[in-house]
């Protein structure tokens, strides 16, 4: 099979503003992205957005060109996201006037003549620069984000409509930064490095814009360590997978002694960069005890075999995965259902393995219980969907496994092997379960309308999908019919199928 590589997404700019109030017991205001968004649901990040073409039109005093638009950007997603409005003479409107204007300056294109109109004027010095941070490039989405640290005026309050945003509040960092901790928030590293300098920098306010913009990362470096929760960390690997996908994500979980899931690069240069980062970890005092792999695609265990002969440290999977692997991945260990994988430290960490049938047979999920996060492996993905290609793939069992995690006790992330975390467990899965059972409801529509040949049932049921993806409709089809056979609600006669 031959695979292309697409091109990673060219960053698009975008403002965002640190928004604080009360210098003397410091609260910064962050908001909660709405979980069904497609990118970075559920996250909680800083209000801002993506540069509007009108930006560069407005003037603001004190300083000109990209790093003039680049606040004038801020201040207006500010303003859209909050209600806040960073101008001088916004003291001078009511908070009815300024709510009306918030309301008459939605379309961003507006936002320009408003303020000339109420002789509103942006002033480069109520927005410190505070880093400015590139989306690393596995993304789907990028960005190229100019981060602002402002404080309240007098007078307003920041107040979130709900739509693209669920909610938002003031918080102290250091509460923000336990809350993380606590594995109860998911944020991109940027806002984790704010909240976390924030928390550490509340008695010396007068250098925190230095403190932010302090790592390389805040100056546009390559952003390397995306730590998810305290202690577990997602290294995206270049590997052969399938479009849209370009990249698996490794997992490496642990305190003084990590494990590491899907070592999955074929690739020298990617395995020499999880080399990279296994060592800064090392540095930090962690030791790799084991390899685990979540099933047995080539594009979760293509760099398994290397790793091991590297650190001389055995690689685990379930058994169906280590039968299909034999003769190519050495697998020292079998794991089952239901195992514990505890790995001491600060929080800790209990990963429960939940054999996870459907994408493959040997499919295993991390469970990690303590926080209710969910290492997915390719039952969910956070880009693309999840093949289910029978006799390996089995839609029935794809069925069940997606409802086994829906009954876990606690559930809070996602961390798929394909594009970013996901924030909200619970509506991605339902959404996963809703989109194929409106796939099965209209293959049985197709069969009972007299459709009897797979390839008219795939045209009869993939009208919104293009032609092109046809074939892999196909053994998605199939797929189905086999769980509607195994389920009594077709029929089948050769390669001929029916109601029942
Ligand atoms: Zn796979």
């Amino acid at each position: 099979m031959l695979y292309c590589v697409p091109m990673a997404a060219i960053p698009k700019d975008a403002g965002a503003v640190i928004l604080l109030t009360d210098p003397d017991d410091p609260k910064v205001f962050w908001v909660k992205r709405n979980p069904k968004l497609q990118f970075m649901g559920g996250y909680h990040a800083f209000p801002g957005g993506q540069l509007d073409k009108s930006d560069s039109e407005i003037s603001v005093e004190g300083c000109e060109g990209e790093q003039a638009w680049m606040r004038a950007c801020a201040v207006r997603e500010l303003f859209e996201e909050t209600g806040v409005l960073l101008a001088r003479g916004a003291d001078r409107l009511s908070s009815s006037e300024l709510s009306s204007l918030r309301s008459s300056t939605e379309d961003a294109s507006q936002f320009n003549a408003a303020l000339v109109e109420h002789d509103l004027v942006i002033d480069a010095s109520f927005l410190e620069a505070a880093g400015r941070w590139v989306t690393p490039p596995f993304a789907p989405r990028r960005f190229d984000t100019w981060f602002f640290l402002s404080w309240l005026p007098n007078g307003q309050d920041a107040r979130v409509v709900k739509g693209e945003l669920a909610e938002g509040e003031w918080i102290r960092p250091a509460e923000a930064y336990d809350r993380w901790k606590r594995g109860e928030i998911i944020m991109a590293p940027p806002t984790l490095h704010i909240i976390k300098t924030l928390a550490l920098h509340s008695n010396n306010i007068d250098g925190l814009a230095k403190a932010l913009s302090a790592v390389p990362e805040a100056g546009r470096g390559l952003v390397i360590r995306i730590e998810l929760r305290p202690g577990i960390f997602m290294f995206p690997l270049k590997t052969p997978t399938l479009p849209p996908a370009t990249h698996t994500n490794c997992y490496i979980v642990g305190g003084e002694e990590i494990i590491v899931i899907d070592p999955a690069s074929p690739y020298e240069e990617e395995q020499k960069r999880l080399d990279g980062f296994l060592e800064d970890l090392a540095e930090e005092g962690r030791r790799v005890r084991e390899i685990f792999l979540t099933h047995h695609h080539y594009d979760h265990v293509a760099g398994a075999n290397y790793l091991r002969d590297r650190l001389g440290v055995g690689v685990a999977a379930h058994r169906l995965t280590a039968e299909r692997l034999s003769g190519s991945v050495q697998i020292d260990r079998v794991v089952d259902d239901d195992e514990l994988i505890e790995i001491k430290g600060d929080p800790g960490w209990r990963l429960r393995v939940l054999h996870t049938p459907g994408h493959t047979r040997g499919h295993i999920c991390f469970y990690e219980e303590i926080t209710g996060a969910i290492l997915t492996g390719d039952l969910v993905v956070g880009v693309g969907t999840v093949v289910i290609d029978p006799p390996e793939g089995d839609m029935l069992q794809y069925f069940d496994s997606l409802r086994r995690l829906l009954a876990l006790p606690k559930l809070s992330s996602l961390f798929p092997a394909h594009g970013p975390a996901i924030g909200f467990a619970e509506p991605k899965i339902n959404e996963y379960i809703v989109h194929r059972t409106m796939r099965e409801n209209k293959i049985l529509d197709a069969v009972r309308s007299g459709c009897a040949t797979t390839s008219e049932i795939v045209a009869a049921a993939y009208t919104d999908v293009a032609p092109a993806m046809h074939g892999l409709a196909e053994r998605s089809t199939m797929a189905h019919l086999d769980k509607l056979l195994a389920e009594g609600r077709v029929s089948r006669n050769g390669s001929r199928f029916g109601a029942t």
